[in-house]
């Protein structure tokens, strides 16, 4: 079905606007009437058909009521007249009226053919059979007499002649139907001469207008409707079109005069331009040739149209021309080049040439121009010019260096140092790093150029600059203030004064050191000292002057201390830096000479008991006298000798266990050893302490590591894993001076920790400092939640313990108990407290 609708709707749309116009009104008219004139047919018979069967029943019931007389006497007269009277009744065919006992009282037919009823009679209530098609019915009712069977009447009746009538109104409908359609086929055809009579007449005039370009020529309006509308709006445009053609045309001419003009002027300026014009066609031959090309080569236009670069004129650089030409054919993308190529006259010619891509309407590449202007003059004239541009930089570059280096050494210059130092001085500001600058002057240099001359001294001054150098990190500076004066700038140093007068002392001795090694100076063997002054640089303003002041004074001093020498300008500085480094001296050979000793300080219980002691080192400087371990431990970091400090401190302390594992009284004492950051990192830090451990045969639950918190946030990760191994072994760990640090509890959580140490900064002022008091109670309240132990360092007084007692904290270790003491002393404390 769908498919056949498809089919016929394409030859439908190639149908004329009338046929079209036509066919839908017809078909639409045809069924509109043909549905109407079925409908009221239909309804007709059928309301005809009911009527009759009506007509029937009340026929048999005014039947029955007069049979009834007739029956209960057998009148068979009276019966057949009532039956006589059904003759008036067109569409009755035949009656009967029939007793109870199955007599047929009267019969009557229409035909006169007098029968039986057909069918069974015998009913007991009305019944009609009805038969539609056959255009018949018969109608049964029973007769009674008060409520009593007394008979029965027949009625059969014919329709046909109904039929008839009712065809006959259906073939007039269709008479009229077929009128009906006759006038609206008129219609139709008048109505689509209106639609498409001005319709084919625009499309005539449209095809006229495009053949003749006659766009005067108009369509009559004929009525004033959508056609009519669509009429005038043809000829509107109509008049636009001719008003543009008309513009056109005069543009056009004018434009035409305007390419006549330009092209006569082209010809004028290729004519006579002295640059070398020419067009190439896509295989790459010459389609044209200006005059001064045709001159400017051997055999002229002839020998140049048609022919590519390579076949004329030839030479080293046609080739390149003719790929150059290629690939602007190919990619449309414009190129430019110098062509070096020999003249008419044999003289060298150096062309810059542009070739440009032309191109069709459709946007291909079609031919290249290719433009030559002579640049033989201007390409001399430019050669000298960079020249001139090389050496003027060269003696830029001379002067610069003139200005800024030092000829002799090549080491900058004073110029160049000061310039230095004022940047090195704001970015200290900025950074809070200190730097540092020395004075180095050489000693009795004036005797070596007296004695051996100038040139010598210039030669020793040059291998002085260089050992200077070597001494230097990169972003330092070694600068010659002239004569024998050297001065070395050293950038970023430490944050700390005093750390980086450490760095800048080193960095002197080293060069004290380098310059007092031999010289080579031409054939002399010669050596030489120096003497140095140094002075820091850090945020506070110092004026450059000043700073070399200060340097050159310094010097002075280490001159006037006998030379070959470093001297700070800080007297202070200096006495701290003698100091330092005597320390550091001693301090080396104290582990040697058996100067070290442990202290041991109790602690203690809630109710006083001892539960253990705190090993704390200390140094008995033959000298000195005891020296805390404030001072000498940082010392010890810094130089590395905490290591064997260290391991010397873990020894005596597991042997001091040994013993005391040995004595009842003793033998569950816990002893706290201070690990620094130094010691504990070292790789084999596990397996020294499991080695003494071993080596001393103790209990290591016994012994406890105390470390604090930036050892531990430092590479939390890696502490983590050593802290881990050393609790397998049975080592326990107090995280001492707590509170100063910045420990997390998420970092506390993963630490296998065994006490908390409350630093003693917070029990000092416990009795009055409020917040204190809060500080220890929350130490005490985040170690119960971790379940570790928590004990007081540093309590001196009673009612400090009484404070920390009251906030929950139950272990103690302080002065009020007991200073550090040495063994003998402390084991004399622990049997008096026994006692
Ligand atoms: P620390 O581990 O916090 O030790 C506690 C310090 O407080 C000790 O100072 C101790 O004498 C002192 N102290 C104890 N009770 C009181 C008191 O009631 N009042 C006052 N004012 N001070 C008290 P010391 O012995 O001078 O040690 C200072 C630091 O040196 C130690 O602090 C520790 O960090 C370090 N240290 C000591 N011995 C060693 C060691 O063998 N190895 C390492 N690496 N460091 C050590
Ligand atoms: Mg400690
Ligand atoms: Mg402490």
């Amino acid at each position: 079905m769908k498919d056949n609708v498809m089919r016929l709707l394409p030859s439908m749309t190639d149908w004329s606007l009338r046929k079209k116009i036509v066919s839908v009104i017809m078909l639409g008219s045809v069924v509109c009437l043909l549905l109407t004139l079925c409908v009221l047919i239909v309804s007709s018979v059928n309301n005809r058909h009911k009527n009759s069967l009506l007509q029937l029943s009340s026929l048999a019931d005014i039947l029955a009521e007069n049979a009834q007389a007739a029956l209960v006497f057998s009148d068979e007269n009276e019966a057949k007249r009532l039956l006589k009277s059904l003759q008036g009744h067109h569409e009755i065919d035949a009656g009967w009226i029939i007793t109870e006992e199955d007599k047929v009282l009267a019969a009557w037919d229409r035909l006169g053919k007098i029968g039986t009823p057909p069918g069974d009679y015998k009913v007991t209530s009305r019944q009609l059979r009805d038969n539609y098609w056959k255009r018949s019915a018969l109608l049964y009712l029973p007769v009674t007499r008060d409520k009593e069977h007394i008979g029965y009447v027949v009625l059969q009746a014919d329709f046909t002649e109904r039929w008839h009538s009712q065809l006959t109104v259906l073939q007039q409908g269709l008479i009229g139907t077929g009128v009906a359609l006759l006038i609206v086929f008129l219609l139709a055809t008048r109505l689509q001469f209106v639609i498409s009579r001005p319709l084919k007449e625009l499309a005539d005039t449209a095809r006229t207008i495009a053949r003749n370009k006659t766009y005067s020529l108009r369509v009559t309006q004929r009525t004033r409707d959508e056609i009519g509308d669509l009429v005038m709006a043809f000829n509107e445009m109509l008049g636009e079109i001719q008003e543009r053609d008309a513009h056109l045309s005069l543009h056009r001419d004018r434009l035409e005069d305007e390419v006549k003009r330009r092209t006569a002027e082209l010809r004028t300026i290729l004519e006579n331009t002295p640059d070398t014009i020419a067009r190439y066609g896509p295989d790459c031959r010459r389609i044209y040739v200006n005059p001064a090309f045709a001159a400017a080569t051997e055999g002229g236009a002839a020998a140049l149209l048609g022919s590519t670069p390579t076949e004329c004129p030839g030479g080293a650089s046609a080739g390149h021309y003719e790929a150059l030409i290629k690939q602007v054919l190919a990619s449309g993308q414009d190129a430019r080049f110098e062509l070096n190529w020999i003249g008419i006259r044999g003289e060298a010619i150096c062309s810059h040439i542009r070739l440009t891509a032309e191109h069709d309407s459709s946007g291909k590449v079609i031919s290249v121009l290719s433009v030559g202007r002579d640049i033989t003059e201007l390409n001399h004239s430019r050669i000298s010019l960079n020249e001139a541009n090389k050496q003027l930089e060269a003696m830029n570059d001379m002067l610069q260096s003139l200005a800024s280096f030092d000829s002799l050494t090549q080491l900058p210059n004073r110029r160049l140092l000061l310039d230095r130092l004022k940047q090195a001085l704001a970015s200290c500001t900025r950074s809070g790093h200190y730097g540092a600058i020395m004075f180095i002057d050489l000693d009795n240099f004036k005797t070596l150029n007296d004695t051996l001359g100038h040139d010598i001294g210039d030669i020793l001054l040059q291998q002085v600059a260089k050992r200077l150098e070597s001494c230097v990190r990169e972003g330092d500076t070694v600068a010659r203030l002239g004569g024998d004066e050297f001065v070395v700038m050293l950038n970023e140093l430490s944050h700390q004064a005093i750390e980086a007068a450490a760095q800048t002392e080193v960095v002197g001795n080293k060069i004290l050191a380098l310059l007092n090694q031999p010289y080579q100076l031409a054939s002399h063997f010669y050596q030489n000292t120096p003497s140095i002054g140094a002075t820091l640089f850090g945020n506070h303003q110092q004026s450059i002057e000043e700073l070399l002041k200060q340097a050159d004074i310094a010097m002075y001093q280490a001159k006037k201390s006998g030379r070959n020498a470093l001297r700070f300008f800080d007297p202070q500085m200096q006495e701290r830096i003698n100091a330092h480094a005597s320390l550091e001296d001693s301090l080396r050979n104290a582990l040697v000479k058996h100067e070290f000793q442990l202290y041991y300080q109790i602690q203690v219980g809630s109710s006083n008991r001892p539960l253990g002691a705190e090993a704390l080192i200390r140094w008995m400087h033959p000298e000195r006298g005891l020296i805390s371990p404030i001072e000498f431990i940082p010392l010890a970091e810094e130089t590395g000798l905490i290591l064997p400090l260290g391991q010397w401190v873990l020894e005596t302390a597991c042997a001091q266990l040994k013993c005391w594992q040995q004595n009842p009284l003793t033998s569950e004492l816990v002893l706290a050893v201070n690990v620094s950051a130094k010691q504990f990192r070292q790789d084999d830090f596990v397996a020294q302490v499991k080695a003494v451990i071993q080596r001393h045969a103790i209990d290591p639950k016994l012994l406890k590591l105390e470390l604090t918190e930036s050892l531990l946030l430092e590479t939390i990760n890696e502490t983590i894993a050593t802290m881990n191994d050393l609790n397998e072994l049975g080592v326990q760990f107090s995280l001492d001076d707590f509170g100063t640090g910045y420990s997390s509890l998420q970092y506390l959580k993963q630490l296998p920790l065994d006490q908390l140490k409350i630093d003693q900064s917070f029990v000092r002022d416990l009795a009055s400092d409020s917040s204190d008091k809060a500080i220890v109670r929350t130490i005490v309240a985040m170690a119960n939640s971790l379940s570790l132990e928590v004990i007081a360092e540093g309590v001196e007084t009673e009612e400090q313990r009484a404070h920390l007692l009251n906030k929950g904290c139950t272990h103690y270790q302080g002065y009020l108990f007991s200073k550090p003491l040495p063994i003998e002393q402390f084991e004399a404390l622990l049997t008096a407290k026994q006692t």
